[in-house]
């Protein structure tokens, strides 16, 4: 099968990646490589490590165990489930938590297996997805994350602009660094990393307005579409169709624009409207709901519009397109990064590394 398929450009992979680092790096952060739209690729990877990014992150557990040979410390990013610890333990280097019972449970298998897991505990400055909110259980659980054998308190985390929107400054970062320096001295401990976010938090590089202590970020969209994530602004000389989707005509036909008939639900039951633009010459690209949303979606030819989609069918109108398509012919789309997220995902679909 070749069609629909997603290319995958590793020269301007390898050229994202190299800004970004050299990016953090300027400024003494250590760059992680988040690996969720790779979908386990190792080869893709080993992209990541050549451009010179010091750790990988995944959310999903399977992926890191694609990457068990590959001699990079791995971070487990979603909250571990407790009925996946063991695999956690033996597959992830470290993991982002916030509950105690998952953290003992970590132990446990820990020194099981005779290893010493690291995690990074969780502060939610505001977003609301994980990590703890109120500042005074932040130290309540350290007395008890303390007495665990099995697991070293490498470092605090946080993440934002993924549920609430919040976007990282200098003044919520701050609040890392300030509740690091209290369990330092409450605790007598270590703290080796504050790690400050995700792609949202570059603009604070560029502004150079980063908290001195923040030392590490989780990079995944800026490494694959080359922009920051608070205000999508693109990253200087960076690529953002290194992600590409193909997909090819199974029918071209003159039609109405608005449907013949009454109009009940369409096939995810909604009640759909039209515009009525007279005939057009319609095409229909062999992909659908099941690999792609079209939101997600950008076609390369501007002049194409999308005009729906079903479970395997997209329907896009070609009238304004400077080329004559022929039927068999290819529909090329730039992507968003669920998009990516969704293709790399769907066995349907096609992957390219060039
Ligand atoms: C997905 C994820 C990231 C990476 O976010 P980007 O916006 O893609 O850079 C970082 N941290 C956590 C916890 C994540 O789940």
């Amino acid at each position: 099968m070749t069609y629909p398929k997603i290319t995958i450009n590793k020269n301007k992979l390898k050229e994202n990646v190299e800004i970004l680092v050299d990016i953090c790096k300027r400024d003494g952060i250590s760059p992680g490589g988040v690996t969720k739209v790779f979908s386990g690729n190792s080869e893709l990877v080993n992209i990541l490590i050549e451009g010179g990014i010091e750790f990988l992150a995944d959310s999903r557990i399977e992926n890191l165990e694609e990457f068990k040979d590959i001699p990079l410390a791995k971070l487990m990013l979603r909250l571990p489930m407790l009925s996946e610890v063991e695999k956690i333990v033996e597959y992830a280097d470290m993991s982002l938590n916030s509950e105690l019972l998952t953290i003992k449970k970590l132990s446990e298998v820990a020194l099981e297996k005779e290893k010493v897991h690291k995690i990074i505990l969780m502060i939610d400055l505001g977003d609301l997805r994980e990590g703890i909110f109120e500042e005074s259980e932040v130290y309540e659980l350290i007395k008890d994350i303390i007495k665990l054998k099995g697991i070293k308190l490498i470092g605090l985390g946080t993440n934002l602009t993924c549920h609430g929107g919040v976007i990282p400054t200098h003044h919520n970062l701050k609040r890392l660094s300030e509740i690091k320096e209290k369990i330092e001295e409450k605790f007598k401990l270590n703290i080796e990393i504050l790690s400050g976010g995700n792609s949202s938090s570059l603009h604070l590089l560029e502004k150079n307005d980063m908290p001195a202590q923040i030392n590490q970020l989780r990079l995944g969209e800026s490494l694959i579409l080359g922009r920051e994530t608070a205000y999508g602004n693109r990253i200087k000389g960076t690529h953002s169709d290194v992600f590409q989707l193909i997909t090819e005509l199974i029918e071209i036909r003159e039609k109405p624009s608005i449907p013949i008939g009454e109009i009940g639900l369409d096939a995810f039951g909604r009640k759909p409207t039209f515009i009525d633009k007279g005939k057009r010459k319609r095409g229909i690209c062999a992909i659908g709901k099941q690999d792609i949303d079209i939101e997600d979606l950008i076609a390369v030819d501007k002049n194409i519009n999308i005009i729906g989609q079903s479970s395997d069918h997209l329907i896009v109108d070609l009238t304004d397109s400077k080329d004559e398509y022929k039927l068999g012919d290819k529909v090329k789309f730039d992507l968003n990064y669920g998009g990516i997220l969704k293709l790399m995902t769907s066995k349907y679909v096609c992957k390219e590394i060039k």
